[in-house]
C-alpha cells in the first residue's frame, strides 16, 4: 500500500492523473495484462466509464497497468456478491480497457475513468495470488463489408425503438437522435445501445460474447423491444395512478368551487351540507357494499337535482329510510334461563305449558345460537296473554320489542313495501318496524296472522313467508328499499286466535303454542295478583286508597264479563280504579272498599246473568256448544213445527256446515221415526223451522249435529229437553256420534254459562285430560256413541202430550258412560 501511495504521488503531484491518448492501437496492446474483476456491469468496447476500486487485488492490477501502457483487462464476475472471486468465478470474455484518469481517494480507494478498447478472451491465468495477470486473445468483430437492406432496416428499427423508449422515459433529446443516426457500424450501434439498456448481467455478457455484429444487433433489438413493452406498461400504470389522484383532487376543488359559487349567489350551503351529511350517514351505517353503492348512487342523483323538485323529496325520504335502518346494530342477548323464568312468572299467572315451551326455546338458543329458527306462534282466544308473553320474552332476552297487527291486510305491499316509482311509496311494515327498533335483532310480533287476507293486490302471506322463513330471510327484499336486508337475527313471534285460517305455507313452518281460556278461579287469581295491582298503579292510586273484596271480584268475573281471556276483566278493573281516582280528585278521603253490594255504583248494573237464560226445560229447545275464535260458547237450537207440507226452514246464525248438520239430523229422525215413536204423517203435515238465535258471533261447524237432532226429536215427540244439559258432537246419517275439536274451550264456555252436564262423543274421551280439574269437578261429562244415547240422557220423560217410551233408548241409557265420576275425582 505504501508503494502504491508513492506511485500515485509520482504519477501526479495533485493525486490526479490525466492522460489523453488519441488513438488506441490494438496491435500495441500487450498480450499479458493485469486483470481486474468488475461487478454488476459488463463493459463494452468504446464505453467510457468511471470505476471505484477498493479491493486490494484490483488496486494492484491498476498499479500494474501503468507498466502495460495503462491497459488493463476488465472481466465481469459471475456472482457480484463474491468478495474474492477465483478464476472459475469469472466469465472468460471481457474487455481491454485503457485508463484515462485516475484519482486516489483519502480512504485508499481509487477512482478511475476507463475506456473500453477491445474485446478479448482469457487464454491463461498467469498469476492469481497478489493480483490477477492473464494472457489474452483479442476478439475482433465480424462486421459485414457493406450494409445491406436487412442490416439497414435493422439499424433503423433499433434507432426508432431507442427513441421511443427514451421518449417514454422523458429522456429523449435531439442530440441523442443525432448521435444515433451518425453511427453506421452495426457493432458500435449494438454496443452503444446495449451499454445503455440496463440489462441483466447474463444478458449483457451473452451480447458481449457474440462477435457477429449483425447477430449482436438482432439480439439487442430483441432486448430493446422487451424493454420498450415493459416501459409502456409501467408508464400506463403510472398514468392510471396519477389519474386517480388527480380526479380526487379535481372533485375536491370542484366541490369547493361550487360552494364558493353558491356563496356568491347568496344561496346557502345547506344543500351541500345536506349531501355531505347523507354521505357521512351512509358511511356510518356499515351496510353491505352493494347496498352502499346503491345509496351513494341515489345520493349522487339527489346532488344533481334541483333541491326543491318533487323527485328530490322522494330520494330524500328514501335515503332517510336507508340510513335509519340498523344495518349493523344489534342488542346483546341475555340467555340466562333462570332469569327468563323469573320474568315470565312475575308477569303471568299459570300458563305452565306455554312458559315451559318458551324456556325450552331459549335454552336451545343458548346452546346453539346459530340454530335456524322455528317461528313461534301463540294460538288462543283474545286476552289470554299472547301479546304480553311476547313482551315478556323480549324483556327476558333484553331485546327490543315491536308489534304489528296483520288483521285485514290484503295488500302484499303492506308487507313488502311499494316500488319507489309510486308517489308516496313507503317501505313495508316489517322494514319500517325494524327501522323503529334501531336494532336488527328485535322480538318482532305479528298479531292476528289468522286474519291475513289475499286479493288482486297480491298475496301478503307469500311476502310474509319470505320474511319469516329462516331459509330465505337473510336477504329479505323490500320493494321500496330495493336492496336486501338481513332479517335472520329477528325473532318472529306470531299470534292467532284460530289455526284453521292461517295460510298453510306459514303454518307449516310454525311451532304452535296453544293458550286456552281461563277458568273462573284462574281469572280471579289473575285479577287479584296481576291486573288489579297494575290498574291501581296506572291510575295513580295505592293499596291504601282502594280494595276490592273477594265477593266483588267474583261478581265482576261472573256478572260483568263473559269471555275466555281477561281483557274485559282488565277493563272493568280499570273502570273501578278510574272511578275511585275521580272521587279522590274531587276531594273524597279514606279507603274505598268495593264489595258485591256497592259494585254497581262503580260498574253499573250487571251485564250477564250466570244462570241459564232458559229458566226451565222446554220442548224443541236444546243447548249446543260451539268453539269460536273467542273461546267456547253455548248456543241454543230452537225447532218449531207448524202445519205445512214437510218443508225445512233454517234461519239464524247458521252457516253452510251447520245447515248440512241440520239436514243430516232430520234424515236421521225420519229414518228412525218408528223407534223414536214419531208418527209418519207428522213429517208430511208439518213444516219444520230450525232457528239458531243470534249470538253476536257467527258460529259454524258440524259439532251442533246432536243438539239439532235432540231439538228435532223433542219437537216431534213433544218431550222437553233438560235445560241443564249441553251437548256437542257431529252426527252421521246412521245416528253415530262423531268426535269434535276444542273440547277444553267448550267445557270452559259451558261452565261460564252455568251448565253442569255435558254430553260429548266417546271418541273425545282422551281430550278430557286437557280439561282443567276445576271444570271436571263441577261439570259431569257423559260419553256417547249413538244419538239414541243422547236422547235418552237429554229428553225428559214427562212430555207435554205424553208419548210412548222408546225401548231402544232405554237399553242404551245403561251404556252411556258418566265420566265425571271416573275421571273427575
Ligand atoms: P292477547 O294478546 O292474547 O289478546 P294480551 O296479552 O293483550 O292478550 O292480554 C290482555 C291482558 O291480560 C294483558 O294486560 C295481560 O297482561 C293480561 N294477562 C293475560 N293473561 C295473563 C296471565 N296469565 N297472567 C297475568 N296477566 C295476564
Amino acid at each position: 500500500m505504501q508503494g502504491e501511495g508513492e506511485y500515485m504521488a509520482e504519477a501526479d503531484i495533485d493525486d490526479l492523473i490525466e492522460i489523453i491518448e488519441k488513438e488506441n492501437d490494438i496491435n500495441k496492446i500487450p498480450t499479458i495484462l493485469p486483470m481486474m474483476p468488475v461487478r454488476d456491469i459488463v463493459i463494452f468496447t468504446d464505453m467510457l466509464l468511471p470505476l471505484f476500486i477498493g479491493r486490494k487485488k484490483s488496486i494492484r492490477a491498476m498499479e500494474e497497468s501503468i507498466e502495460c501502457d495503462r491497459y488493463i483487462f476488465l472481466v465481469t464476475q459471475k456472482d457480484s456478491d463474491m468478495e474474492a472471486p477465483k478464476p472459475e468465478d469469472m466469465y472468460e470474455v471481457g474487455t481491454i480497457g485503457r485508463i484515462q484518469k485516475m484519482i486516489k481517494l483519502p480512504d485508499g480507494r481509487i477512482k478511475a475513468l476507463v475506456q473500453g478498447v477491445a474485446k478479448a478472451k482469457i487464454t491463461e491465468y498467469k498469476q492469481t495470488r497478489s493480483l490477477f495477470r492473464v494472457s489474452v486473445e483479442i476478439l475482433t468483430d465480424a462486421e459485414p463489408e457493406s450494409i445491406d437492406i436487412e442490416a439497414e432496416a435493422l439499424m433503423r428499427n433499433v434507432r426508432e425503438n431507442c427513441e421511443k423508449l427514451l421518449s417514454l422515459k422523458g429522456e429523449f433529446s435531439g442530440d441523442v437522435g443525432e448521435l444515433l443516426s451518425h453511427i453506421d457500424s452495426l457493432g458500435k450501434l449494438a454496443d452503444l445501445v446495449a451499454s445503455n439498456l440496463n440489462l441483466k448481467i447474463a444478458d449483457a455478457q451473452s451480447l458481449l460474447e457474440i462477435t457477429n455484429t449483425l447477430d449482436r444487433l438482432y439480439k439487442v433489438n430483441e432486448l430493446l423491444t422487451r424493454e420498450l413493452d415493459l416501459s409502456t406498461v409501467q408508464a400506463r400504470i403510472q398514468t392510471d395512478a396519477k389519474d386517480e389522484i388527480s380526479r380526487n383532487q379535481r372533485d375536491y376543488f370542484l366541490r369547493e368551487q361550487m360552494k364558493a359559487i353558491h356563496r356568491e349567489l347568496g344561496e346557502s350551503d345547506d344543500r351541500l351540507l345536506e349531501i355531505e351529511e347523507y354521505r357521512k350517514k351512509i358511511e356510518k351505517c356499515k351496510m353491505p357494499s352493494d347496498c352502499r353503492e346503491e345509496s351513494l348512487k341515489q345520493l349522487k342523483r339527489l346532488d344533481q337535482m334541483h333541491g326543491d323538485s318533487s323527485e328530490s323529496a322522494v330520494i330524500r325520504s328514501y335515503l332517510d329510510c336507508v340510513v335509519s335502518l340498523p344495518w349493523s346494530k344489534s342488542t346483546k342477548d341475555d340467555l340466562n334461563i333462570a332469569k327468563a323464568e323469573k320474568v315470565l312468572d312475575t308477569n303471568h299467572y299459570g300458563l305452565e305449558k306455554a312458559k315451559e315451551r318458551i324456556l325450552e326455546y331459549l335454552s336451545v338458543r343458548k346452546l346453539n345460537p346459530n340454530k335456524k329458527g322455528q317461528i313461534i306462534c301463540l294460538v288462543g282466544p283474545p286476552g289470554v296473554g299472547k301479546t304480553s308473553l311476547g313482551q315478556a320474552i323480549a324483556k327476558a332476552m333484553k331485546r327490543k320489542f315491536y308489534r304489528i297487527s296483520l288483521g285485514g291486510i290484503r295488500d302484499e305491499a303492506e308487507i313488502r313495501g311499494h316500488r319507489r316509482t309510486y308517489i308516496g311509496a313507503m317501505p313495508g311494515r316489517i322494514i319500517h318496524g325494524i327501522g323503529q327498533c334501531k336494532s336488527k335483532n328485535p322480538v318482532f310480533m305479528l298479531d292476528e296472522i289468522d286474519k291475513l287476507g289475499a286479493d288482486f293486490r297480491g298475496d301478503p302471506s307469500s311476502a310474509l313467508l319470505e320474511a319469516l322463513d329462516p331459509e330465505q330471510n337473510s336477504d329479505f327484499s323490500d320493494h321500496y328499499l330495493n336492496m336486501p336486508f338481513d332479517l335472520s337475527q329477528v325473532m318472529f313471534i306470531l299470534t292467532a286466535n284460530m289455526v284453521d285460517t292461517i295460510p298453510s305455507p306459514l303454518l307449516d313452518r310454525m311451532e304452535l303454542i296453544e293458550l286456552s281460556g281461563y277458568t273462573h278461579q284462574e281469572k280471579i287469581a289473575i285479577a287479584t295478583e296481576f291486573l288489579f295491582p297494575k290498574k291501581i298503579k296506572d291510575n295513580g292510586l295505592t293499596r291504601r286508597n282502594i280494595q276490592i273484596l273477594p265477593d266483588a271480584m267474583d261478581k265482576i268475573v261472573t256478572e260483568y264479563t263473559l269471555e275466555a281471556g281477561v281483557r274485559g276483566l282488565e277493563r272493568q278493573l280499570d273502570k273501578v280504579c278510574r272511578k275511585v281516582a275521580h272521587q279522590m280528585a274531587q276531594g273524597k278521603k279514606g279507603k274505598f272498599s268495593i264489595d258485591a253490594k256497592n259494585l254497581d255504583t262503580y260498574l253499573g248494573p250487571p251485564k250477564f246473568q250466570p244462570d241459564l237464560d232458559q229458566e226451565e226445560s222446554q220442548v224443541g229447545l236444546s243447548t249446543g256448544l260451539a268453539w269460536t275464535e273467542f273461546g267456547g260458547e253455548h248456543l241454543y237450537i230452537e225447532v218449531s213445527l207448524f202445519p205445512g207440507k214437510g218443508d225445512l226452514q233454517l234461519t239464524g246464525q247458521i252457516g253452510e256446515i251447520m245447515q248440512e248438520s241440520a239436514r243430516a239430523a232430520l234424515t236421521y229422525t225420519r229414518t228412525n221415526q218408528k223407534a223414536l215413536g214419531i208418527k209418519k204423517e207428522v213429517f208430511e203435515n208439518n213444516d219444520i223451522h230450525i232457528h239458531v238465535p243470534a249470538g253476536a258471533i257467527p258460529k259454524d261447524g258440524p259439532s251442533a249435529g246432536i243438539a239439532i237432532a235432540t231439538a228435532l226429536v223433542s219437537a216431534f215427540t213433544r218431550k222437553k229437553v233438560n235445560n241443564k244439559i249441553a251437548m256437542t258432537g257431529e252426527i252421521s246419517l246412521r245416528g253415530r256420534v262423531l268426535p269434535i275439536g276444542g273440547l277444553k274451550e267448550k267445557a270452559l264456555g259451558a261452565l261460564r254459562a252455568g251448565i253442569t252436564h255435558i254430553i260429548i262423543p266417546e271418541k273425545n274421551e282422551k281430550d278430557l285430560a286437557d280439561v282443567p280439574k276445576l271444570v271436571k269437578d263441577k261439570v259431569e261429562f257423559s260419553l256417547v256413541r249413538d244419538v239414541s244415547q243422547v236422547l235418552e240422557l237429554a229428553l225428559e220423560d214427562s212430555s207435554e202430550q205424553g208419548s210412548e217410551k222408546n225401548s231402544r233408548a232405554k237399553t242404551d241409557k245403561k251404556t252411556a258412560k258418566k265420566t265425571s265420576k271416573k275421571s273427575g275425582k
